[in-house]
Order: C-alpha cells, then sequence, then structure tokens
C-alpha cells in the first residue's frame, strides 16, 4: 500500500474528499466488523474475538475505487456507556446534518445471534439512510443449522440490499463490493420516519410531542417518533435536539416531555423501557418469522466446555499451566532460529575482521553496531512467537474467558471486570492496552486502568527478561518437570500483574468507591483464529522490532560505542582494555552513578544499561554488548553476551552477576518506567501531563525500592 493510500485522522478532511463517497460499518461488538473492513480495504486492523477490540474510527480506501470506507468501533444501542461506543453513536446522532450523512451504511449483524444484534440495527436504520444489512458469519449459521429468512428480513425492513456474507472465508464479499457501488450511486435521501417500532394505545400520551416535533422540524435534522420516545425515556437525551429547536420550541419540547412522563406515570406505564418494549414488539411480531432464535438450540459446544474453562479452580490452574506451557514453548521453539542468528552475526564479524583493516571504523561496526543491534536482532524468534500465542489466545476467544473469570476478583477489586481485557492485552504492548481502557465507563476506573498497565510485562521486556535469566538462573528442574528458567520467567510476569492488582486494593481502600460494576459479558463462542489476522499481527510487531532496533537502537549504539571508547588514553600503565572502559565516558557517568544502584547490587556497567534503558528498554542489551565486546581483548576468543555476563568479575574476583543480582533487576525492569510512546500515549487519551508524570515518578519509585528489598533482604537471608 502506498503511503498517500493512508488516511489519518488527525488531519480535518480536505474540501475536495468532502465529495468522496464514504461508507460506514456499523453493528455490535464482534460481529466481524473489522474482518469485513480488511477485506474491503487490503488493510489489517487488529481483530479478535472478544468486543472492544475496536475503540475508533478507522478509515481507508475500497480497494481499487475511490470509496472511503469508515469501520466504527461496537455498540449494543444508541445509548452509549463507555468512550467507544460513544464515538459511534455521536457519529450516529451527526447525521442530522447532511454533511455528515455517510452515502451508504454497511449494518453488520452477528447472523447466529439475531435477536440480539438486531436491536441496534434497527436503530440505525430508522434513521432511514440508504443501508446495506450484512448477515455475516453465515458459516456458524449453517454449521449450527440456524434458520434466516433474508429475503423476508429485506421485505420487513425495506433496506437497499440484505447481504448473507461469511467475511473470514470471504464469502460474499464481491456481492458486498457490488452492492456498495450501487447504494451509492443512487440520489442521497433525507432522513426519514422510523417504522421499526410497534406502539400501541398505551403510547397515546407521546403524540403530543411527536406532532409537535413534526410540524417544527426544519429540514428533517428530527426525527418525531424516535426522538419523542427517547426524549422521553432518557433525560440526557435533550442535548441531541437541543440544537435544532429554538428557545421558545425548547420550553415547549421540555414541557412536553414533562407532560407526557406525567400521564405515563398516572397510567402506569414504565416509559423508562418504552423503546426496548415497543422495539422487541416490533420484532416478535413483524420479523420473528424471519429467523430462529440461537438460544432455542441445544447446549453449544462452547457453553459445556466453558462450564470447565471458567471454573474458579480448574479454571485458574488451567490458565496459569497455559502461561507455562506458552513461556517454556517460547524458551524452546526460538533457540533454533535464535541460534542461527548468532551464527549469522559470528560468520559477518569473522569475515569483516578479515577484510577491514584495524580502525575506528572496524571497531565501530564490529564492537559497536553488529554487536550492539545483533544482540538485540537475535531475540526477534521470541518477540514472533509471544505475539503468535497472544493472538491465539485473543482470537480463539480464551481472552473473554478470562475475562469473565475474573470479573469477581475485579470487582472486590473496587475495578469493573471491563478491566481485564486491557490489562492482559498489556502483556502484547501497553500502546493498544492503554487505548482499549476506552471501553471501561467510568473515568475512575479507567485512569487506575491507564495507570497499571505499564505495569504488565509488555513484549519489549521479554529479551531483557529472558537474556538475563537464561545467562544467569541455573538451568536446573524442580520436581523433576518444571524448569526453574521458566518458572522464574512465569513469576516476572505474574510479579507485574499482581503488583498491579494489589495497587488497586490500595486505591480502593482510600478512596471512597467501594463497589466495582459487574459487567455483562456476552461470551462470544470459541472460534478458529483467522490465520491471515494472525499473521499481520506477528507481521506488524516484528516490523516494529525491526525498525526500533534500525533506529533507536542503532543511533543509541553508535553513541554508546563513543561514549565507551573516548577518550582513548595512552597512559602505559592502563594496561587492560577494562580500565580503558572503565576510565571512558560511559565508565566515567556510569562511576557517577554506581552509589546510587550499588545498594540494589548493580555495577557502573549495569548503571549505564539502566541509563540507556530509558531510550528503549532493549538499549540495555546493546549496552551490555558493547561494553564487553570493547572490553574483551581483540585477540581473545569472541564469547557470547550470555557468558560475558557470567564470568564478569570485580577486582576482588567475586561475581558481578549472581542469581540474587539478576532478579533484582529483573525486578527493576517489572517496574521500571521507561517507554517514551507509553508516556504519549497516556498523556493523549488522559489529555494532561499531570498522569503520564505521576505515572514515572510511582513506577521508577517502586522499581529502586523493589530492588533494593530483593537484593538486601536477600543477602540478609544469605542469599547472594
Ligand atoms: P468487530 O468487533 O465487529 O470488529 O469484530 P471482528 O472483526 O474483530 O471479529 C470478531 C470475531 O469474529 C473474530 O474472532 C473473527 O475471526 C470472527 N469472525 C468475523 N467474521 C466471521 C465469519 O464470517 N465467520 C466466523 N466464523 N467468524 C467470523
Ligand atoms: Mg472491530
Amino acid at each position: 500500500m502506498k503511503k498517500s493510500d493512508l488516511i489519518t485522522e488527525d488531519k480535518p478532511c480536505p474540501e475536495k474528499e468532502r465529495k468522496i463517497p464514504k461508507v460506514a460499518i456499523i453493528g455490535n461488538p464482534n460481529s466481524g466488523k473489522t474482518v469485513i473492513f480488511n477485506r474491503l480495504t487490503g488493510l489489517h486492523h487488529k481483530i479478535g474475538n472478544f468486543p472492544g477490540v475496536t475503540v475508533e474510527k478507522k478509515s481507508g480506501w475500497l480497494k481499487g475505487h475511490k470509496i472511503i470506507i469508515e469501520d466504527f468501533p461496537g455498540s449494543y444501542s444508541l445509548n452509549a456507556q463507555s468512550m467507544d461506543e460513544q464515538i459511534v453513536c455521536e457519529f450516529i446522532q451527526s447525521w442530522r446534518q447532511e454533511e455528515n450523512r455517510p452515502n451508504a451504511v454497511v449494518v453488520v449483524v452477528d447472523a447466529t445471534n439475531l435477536a440480539r444484534n438486531i436491536f441496534f440495527a434497527l436503530q440505525i436504520m430508522d434513521w432511514g439512510l440508504p443501508t446495506i444489512l450484512v448477515l455475516n458469519m453465515m458459516d456458524e449459521v449453517q454449521k449450527n443449522n440456524l434458520y434466516i429468512d433474508d429475503q423476508l428480513l429485506q421485505s420487513r425492513l425495506n433496506v437497499e440490499v440484505v447481504l448473507p456474507i461469511s467475511a473470514k472465508y470471504g464469502q460474499g464479499i464481491d456481492d458486498l463490493i457490488t452492492s456498495i457501488q450501487k447504494t451509492i450511486s443512487q440520489p442521497r435521501k433525507s432522513l426519514q420516519n422510523p417504522v421499526f417500532l410497534k406502539l400501541d394505545d398505551r403510547h397515546r400520551p407521546l403524540q403530543e410531542l411527536i406532532d409537535y416535533l413534526s410540524k417544527n422540524r426544519t429540514d428533517h435534522t428530527i426525527l418525531p417518533l424516535i426522538d419523542s420516545v427517547r426524549a422521553i425515556s432518557d433525560d440526557s437525551y435533550l442535548q441531541f435536539i437541543k440544537p435544532y429547536l429554538d428557545s421558545d420550541q425548547l420550553k415547549t419540547v421540555t414541557h412536553l416531555i414533562k407532560k407526557a412522563r406525567e400521564t405515563f406515570h398516572i397510567n402506569g406505564i414504565n416509559f423508562r423501557t418504552m423503546e426496548s418494549s415497543a422495539r422487541y414488539n416490533f420484532i416478535d411480531e413483524d420479523l420473528a418469522r424471519a429467523f430462529t432464535n440461537s438460544t432455542e438450540t441445544d447446549k453449544t459446544f462452547s457453553e459445556r466446555i466453558d462450564e470447565t474453562i471458567t471454573h474458579p479452580v480448574i479454571g485458574s490452574i488451567l490458565f496459569v499451566a497455559l502461561l507455562g506451557l506458552i513461556f517454556n514453548t517460547i524458551f524452546s521453539w526460538a533457540q533454533y532460529p535464535m541460534d542461527m542468528i548468532t551464527s549469522g552475526m559470528g560468520w559477518l564479524t569473522a569475515e569483516l575482521n578479515i577484510l577491514v583493516p584495524s580502525s575506528a571504523f572496524k571497531s565501530l561496526v564490529i564492537d559497536g553496531i553488529i554487536s550492539g543491534v545483533g544482540n538485540v536482532i537475535v531475540f526477534l524468534p521470541q518477540i514472533v512467537l509471544l505475539v503468535f500465542f497472544i493472538g491465539l489466545l485473543e482470537d480463539s476467544g480464551y481472552m473473554a474467558r478470562m475475562s469473565f473469570m475474573m470479573d469477581g476478583l475485579m470487582g472486590r477489586l473496587g475495578l469493573s471486570g471491563k478491566s481485564v481485557l486491557p490489562l492482559l492485552s498489556g502483556f502484547a504492548c501497553a500502546i493498544p492496552a492503554v487505548m482499549a481502557a476506552r471501553t471501561i465507563e467510568n473515568w475512575r476506573d479507567r485512569l487506575l486502568i491507564i495507570m497499571l498497565i505499564p505495569l504488565m510485562s509488555c513484549s519489549a521486556r521479554l529479551p531483557v527478561y529472558t537474556l538475563i535469566i537464561s545467562a544467569l538462573i541455573p538451568q536446573q528442574t524442580i520436581l523433576g518437570f518444571i524448569q526453574l528458567q521458566g518458572l522464574i520467567l512465569l513469576g516476572v510476569y505474574f510479579l507485574g500483574f499482581f503488583t498491579a492488582l494489589f495497587i488497586a486494593l490500595v486505591v480502593k481502600l482510600f478512596t471512597k468507591k467501594i463497589k466495582g460494576s459487574h459487567y455483562i459479558i456476552e461470551l462470544p463462542p470459541y472460534r478458529i483464529p483467522m490465520l491471515q489476522s494472525l499473521w499481520w499481527r506477528i507481521f506488524d510487531a516484528g516490523k516494529k522490532f525491526i525498525i526500533t532496533a534500525g533506529s533507536i537502537i542503532l543511533a543509541m549504539t553508535i553513541i554508546l560505542w563513543f561514549l565507551a571508547s573516548y577518550p582513548q588514553t595512552n597512559d602505559a600503565e592502563l594496561v587492560s582494555q577494562e580500565q580503558k572502559v572503565s576510565q571512558s565516558y560511559a565508565g566515567q557517568l556510569g562511576h557517577l552513578i554506581e552509589p546510587v544502584i550499588k545498594p540494589l547490587g548493580f555495577d557502573w556497567k549495569i548503571g549505564v544499561g539502566l541509563i540507556t534503558s530509558f531510550a528503549a528498554r532493549e538499549v540495555i542489551i546493546s549496552t551490555f554488548s558493547i561494553l564487553y565486546k570493547i572490553e574483551a581483548d581483540e585477540y581473545k576468543e569472541v564469547v557470547s553476551l550470555s557468558e560475558a555476563l557470567k564470568n564478569d568479575r570485580y577486582p576482588d574476583g567475586s561475581k558481578v552477576f549472581t542469581p540474587l543480582v539478576a532478579i533484582s533487576l529483573l525486578v527493576f525492569f517489572v517496574y521500571a518506567a521507561q517507554c517514551m510512546s507509553t508516556f504519549a500515549i497516556i498523556k493523549r487519551e488522559t489529555r494532561s501531563w499531570l498522569w503520564p508524570s505521576l505515572m514515572i515518578v510511582y513506577m521508577n519509585l517502586f522499581a529502586y525500592t523493589a530492588s533494593l528489598i530483593v537484593f538486601q533482604g536477600g543477602k540478609l537471608i544469605g542469599l547472594e
């Protein structure tokens, strides 16, 4: 895709683009909107088998056409609770002004769950814009022998097309493209009056308001019937129609609302639930024959295995075992490609050693760039595997179960169950996770989760963890089958997670809010993950890793090489290379902060690594590589980085890296706030510098204190 094909959201739409036809994809969460969007545009935005994956509007060109396709977050109704839902609901409300109306709306429903999905679909169809109703997941409909009469639906709903498709398998996409083209070529319609409600005699008190709005609306900016129903049932709804009324009209409308409510009240009718009851009357009487309700079918396969998987005890054991298995697999499967990359580097170094004459340039390339960047690139296979497994968990539907299972625990910590998914997705990367917190309705909860997400060990920490663990933790097995190294890695991941829960508990004790809201999650069925989307996840993560290695890490590597190689002293007394590095700029810097980090068990080299890792976490690996590489005598045999760490000694002969130092360093990396992009996204999402600044302070304080406790405590009980 060319760069110019991308439409970014930050730029206002240029005048000439306003004329380009726009098609909006709208529907319930998890109905497959983004899969459809990706198929139509050729882009590869993130999908997952749980609600709340898409949290902002995404745009792209329909492949090969001058038509803009817009993918929106999902919502269950026009009554928005969370920020992601607000985005789509506000968009729909903006249709009152003609320039905001899309040329066509693609309403997507999960056809296996029509009874539930049709509610929001009808709310959108109320506006009477040119609509294509897409019945997605037809493969599952067929597999489960559900019945859907699309012809009948089309005649009852009077939409342009009702289109059964299976987006996952690409079936029906060509028809969808044809329908889009046909629909947008028709002249634009003004907003219409809704027909998708069944009101009866009991709803008479509405009439006066409806009549008033019908008579007084200008340019069809108000939908008299549906706006009346909502304005009466929902106090906050008036804001949407207010701009289209003058002050006298507003007074009358307010008066009529009050009057209608009073009459409803006297008649004993609950006006708050008026819309949904009238809507379901319509669905039951006019649409029910068009589909079978999936709840009437037998207990599905998913429901049966869920009894085990979401069981409080069995489910938790399974979860931990699964994570353990994943980490072990990451260690063992990644080993072969990692060895290959290492030997490739060794070969390159050896060749260059012969070809390039000794010079500062040679040292920069071999000791600096190849060693610094290469030692990071080595970890690519591990990142790829981690992202692959997280993708599997998300797209199969397992992650949705985890959030369901932890709902109770979250409630006790004063958090909403919706916090689990953003927290868990922090294991891949904090940036999308912070965005995912938009699904949390309550601002206090959302802010707290945003502040806790950076404690989840993201994929950038994995290389640091595995380097330290594989180099410094002995390869032992416990109880005959549990690998000590794998266990420590699992422990490191849990440390961040449980610390987050602990902080939530403390915050709960000190703030007024006592109860977390329980959320009713609609558990999606287990699905076979989409290979294409898994591939793109891996590709994107790999690309991002390589780009970081080729930019930030490369730049840091060059700076570090310089700092570690200069000033070059000709002092005859400094015989060893080691002493020279120690006296270099980098060495001086390290020695400067050594007193501060000594109590954590860290020497000056680790100190340099800690400082540089604030550019990007992986840079600590490059730092070690460069310091040890330059330090090593050129003529000696080249040793691997982990060997170098293992063999490093203080002048008194004692080891720099003991297992206790390793644990202290691991703990530091779990807690330290070291990612600039995370600060930036938190600033954007909270619209304030306060929260990212607070995060930097609290996390780094936490990191220092925790490492101090680990190291000093460990020494006290005789560990080393
Ligand atoms: P969105 O929330 O509406 O954007 O939904 P996504 O596009 O993220 O898809 C939700 C889930 O439904 C993913 O796990 C997809 O793999 C799955 N999915 C999407 N379309 C189909 C389909 O046609 N058939 C089946 N079986 N699964 C689908
Ligand atoms: Mg989506």
